[in-house]
């Protein structure tokens, strides 16, 4: 393939705050770009309606600037293959379901949502878990007769039904998978949104990209992917797996175990150049045996191909050295002074630290120890100060866990926001405000008296915030899975709006 032919793309969906796992993607797609003088596409992933968000989509888009991965091609920049978000091309998915549609390579399906849930408690086990292919039957007339009557449908794939699905994966060589394994996946849903499988595969092909590097999560999805290319007549592009990024214990990258959001590590005062050299550690050397290299030494040596599958521990202690070795050897003490600046002491942020510590001030010195939670990571709660709290220690553990998940699914934490999830956690659990933001207040202090509650969590930002609260859950010896299984139910019982 002509160099100049190279496109990689990011496609995030923005349903969260952006992860280190985005970053990990963003960084070979780029590097991999850039070594063939190709192209670094953006494309936002916003088909899932309910989950999906704007704040979301700023967010993931500030963090990949802030670590400096420039796209070509994306939403904000545009580019000759856009629109770049999927909301926007509902369009293109309709015309390429029609097709589908038409040639009988997918199908309607009328079942509803009730059918559904019944046919899966039957089908539990085995290759047999997904549809049970009812509307595969219906003939072709009468299928096309209730739809035009405006019969509630989702349009499904066509599966086959003998023989194997093989592929190639740039990593991990041929992979094969039985096609009766593969489910009648939902292409188009009832509302007229893609799901992931088909957009994904379509503006892949429309965006011309030529590499998909992206998660091992998604290697499951491939044949499904595979049906559809050779439905469409298309040539697949090449598939590129990484390796999932893991905890210490090996076990996928969870929040739980280690900050993972992006935010954190900016917000927390990682330089993003130390992030990314020690992401391109994550499954890849360098040949020279190097542990702290620059971005362009990366693009200069990296060989897709040489990328290794051993499961990458991402070990915060690991990156807190890098760090350090750049803050040390990489600047001069001014340099580190603006880099100070721009984090947190320039004059906007200490005004607004100023507003909230000013009358617990009796001489200038009293500020630094007053105000250190807004400058400092290693805050960690005593867990006596969190028992002294006034709640059990079973209740203020599920406190802290249904205030976690409450908080998560917020994406702007400011003071008005921040008040009104308290508000509305308080009274849905039936306790007074002030139950709640005791411990919450030690939590992100450290200390049992320190600057006013919300507007210090709006200063330290969601990702400082989310990380102190886990920390303190922590402190307190965690959730067990069972804890948090009743608990999952309890919060979507409480919070989950119906429908
Ligand atoms: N939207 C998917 C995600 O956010 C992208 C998967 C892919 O890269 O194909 O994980």
């Amino acid at each position: 393939m002509p160099k100049s032919k190279i496109r990689t793309r990011l496609a995030p969906s923005p349903t969260g705050v952006p992860h280190v796992g985005t970053a990990y993607q963003a960084l070979f797609g780029y590097v991999w770009a850039r070594k063939n003088d190709g192209s670094f596409i953006l494309r936002i992933e916003d088909t899932d309606r309910e989950r999906s968000s704007k704040a979301s989509e700023k967010a993931i888009i500030r963090a990949l600037r802030w670590l400096g991965l420039q796209w070509d091609e994306g939403p904000d920049v545009g580019g000759e293959y856009g629109p770049y978000r999927q909301s926007e091309r509902l369009e293109i998915y309709s015309k390429h379901v029609s097709q589908l549609l038409k040639e009988g390579k997918a199908y309607p399906c009328f079942c509803s949502r009730e059918r559904l849930a019944e046919m899966r408690k039957t089908r539990r086990s085995g290759a047999d878990t997904g549809y049970d292919g009812l509307c595969r039957s219906i003939p072709a007339s009468e299928a096309q007769k209730r739809m035009e009557s405006g019969e509630s449908h989702t349009v499904r794939l066509k599966s086959p039904q003998d023989g194997e699905c093989v592929f190639t994966d740039l990593l991990r060589g041929e992979v094969r998978k039985d096609w009766r394994s593969v489910d009648d996946q939902v292409l188009l849903k009832a509302d007229g949104y893609p799901t992931y499988h088909l957009a994904v595969v379509v503006d892949d092909h429309l965006m011309r990209i030529s590499h998909i590097i992206r998660g091992e999560e998604w290697l499951n999805s491939v044949p499904k992917h595979v049906l559809l290319y050779r439905y469409f007549g298309w040539e697949m592009p090449v598939m590129c797996h990484l390796p999932l990024l893991r905890n210490k214990d090996k076990s996928k990258l969870s929040k739980r175990k280690n900050p993972t959001s992006i935010g954190f590590y900016r917000d927390t005062g990682y330089l993003p150049r130390a992030l990314l050299n020690y992401l391109a550690m994550m499954g890849w050397s360098h040949p020279e045996g190097e542990e702290k290299f620059d971005l362009e030494n990366m693009i200069d040596l990296f060989e897709l191909e040489k990328v290794t599958l051993g499961g990458p521990v991402f070990d915060v202690d690991k990156l807190r050295w890098l760090n350090a070795r750049y803050i040390r050897e990489d600047h001069t003490p001014e340099e580190l002074v603006d880099l100070l600046q721009g984090w947190r002491l320039n004059r906007q942020t200490l005004v607004r630290i100023m507003e909230i510590s000013q009358g617990r001030l009796q001489t200038l010195s009293d500020w630094g120890p007053l105000t250190s939670l807004f400058f400092a990571d290693d805050v960690r709660p005593d867990p006596a100060d969190l028992r002294a709290c006034g709640l059990e220690e079973r209740e203020l553990r599920e406190m802290l866990q249904l205030l976690v998940w409450k908080l998560e699914s917020v994406q702007d934490l400011d003071i008005d926001t921040i008040s009104i999830e308290l508000r509305e956690m308080a009274d849905k659990l039936g306790l007074k405000l002030r139950k709640l933001t005791a411990p919450l207040y030690v939590a992100i202090s450290g200390k049992t008296s320190s600057t006013p509650l919300f507007d210090s969590m709006a200063i330290l930002g969601p990702d400082i915030s989310l990380v102190r609260l886990r920390r303190a859950l922590e402190a307190l010896g965690g959730t067990s899975k069972k804890q948090r299984k009743a608990l999952e139910k309890r919060y979507r019982d409480l919070f989950e709006k119906s429908g």
